[in-house]
């Protein structure tokens, strides 16, 4: 929902302030379906806001759920046609994390990454991407449960599209909004410096997300293109200031891909450029979904390189593989729906 055209338009018809707040509060508290649902508003005022303000702007093409349940993705068209993806993760400890998507494709073209193959179409407006975790919302709230936490891990580089990330940020966080703390909000870059710097200086909390996947230049550059702008030395001191600024842990997300960045040398060199700060850094390992010529590392070679991050005291988790068999990987989905189009 547009909020800013509602309070335009409601202050046009001459409606009393509290619609709005009424308004918000059906839509990003309540999850509420649609206009038709606000049975606080008269009837005629509802038919009104149906022709003027369009309670959705995501529709939604397709979802598929894991056939263990704990995964459901969604692929949603845009009002313009271009379709964006949102994962919902359900984690056993009863944790339920949205992943969304900040930009209808993305520019980086790192060389692992479905979405990165298809370039940018747009931005997505800060609507756009509230939505994606209001779609979960109403999906979770059939089930007595709701959203816990938000990661900005899907389509696009959340910092090449800062003020919209920013403002979903804050509606996602107000509590007249969605009101989720912004301790339970994750923002992840593949390595641009200045948003990273930018978002320290808003001293919001929010969990910073690094998509690292190598720890020396050369492998980077070969596989993020990003790196040649910002190289790992520039990164790292940004990064260093933002843990300084923040006292929160910063995530350093690693694709294992067989053969190319799952080596002893790469888990050495991984420990060389995060070993300075062994209490904040804290390194995901993830299962890689194939996508062109990459594979996944074998599962000896996953655990051999845990454990050389674990025998020096780098902390260390490995993400458990969500949606295997629903596509659940960055631009997976987008990618088939297009190939079938
Ligand atoms: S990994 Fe992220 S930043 Fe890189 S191309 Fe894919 S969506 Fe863009």
């Amino acid at each position: 929902m547009n909020l800013g055209e509602l309070q335009r338009h409601l202050a046009q018809t001459g409606q009393p302030a509290f619609r709005l707040a009424q308004a918000k509060r059906a839509f990003y508290a309540e999850f509420l379906g649609g206009w038709d649902d606000l049975s606080t508003f008269p009837k005629q005022l509802r038919d009104d806001l149906k022709e003027a303000i369009p309670w959705d702007s995501l529709e939604l093409v397709t979802q598929a759920v894991s056939s263990r349940q704990d995964t459901v993705k969604v692929l949603f068209s845009c009002a313009d046609g271009l379709c964006i993806e949102a994962v919902l993760m359900r984690h056993e400890a009863g944790r339920n994390t949205v992943c969304v998507s900040s930009q209808a494709g993305c520019a980086m073209g790192c060389k692992f990454c479905a979405t990165g193959q298809g370039g940018l179409k747009r931005n997505l407006t800060a609507d756009e991407i509230v939505e994606q975790v209001i779609y979960f919302a109403r999906y979770l709230k059939t089930q007595d449960a709701h959203v816990t936490n938000i990661v900005f891990m899907g389509m696009g580089e959340p910092f090449s599209n800062y003020d919209e990330v920013l403002s979903a940020i804050k509606l996602l966080h107000d509590p007249e909004g969605f009101n989720l703390g912004a301790r339970h909000m994750t923002v992840s870059t593949c390595g641009l410096v200045p948003g990273i710097k930018k978002l320290a200086a808003e001293k919001l909390q929010v969990n910073l997300a690094i998509s690292l996947h190598a720890a020396n230049d050369a492998l980077r550059d070969s596989l993020m293109p990003v790196n040649k702008l910002f190289p790992l030395r520039e990164l790292m001191a940004a990064v260093d200031d933002y843990a300084a600024a923040t006292n929160r842990k910063v995530l350093f997300e690693y694709l294992l891909i067989d053969g190319v960045n799952d080596s002893d040398e790469a888990a050495e060199d991984l420990v060389k450029l995060l070993g300075h700060n062994r209490r904040l850094f804290q390194v995901n390992l993830i299962k890689y979904h194939q996508t062109g010529k990459f594979m996944p590392s074998p599962q000896d070679q996953r655990e051999r390189f845990m454990q050389i991050l674990r025998d020096n005291g780098i902390l260390v988790t490995f993400r458990v593989s969500f949606g295997e068999d629903i596509d659940a990987a960055c631009g997976q989905l987008a990618a088939r729906a297009k190939k079938n189009s």
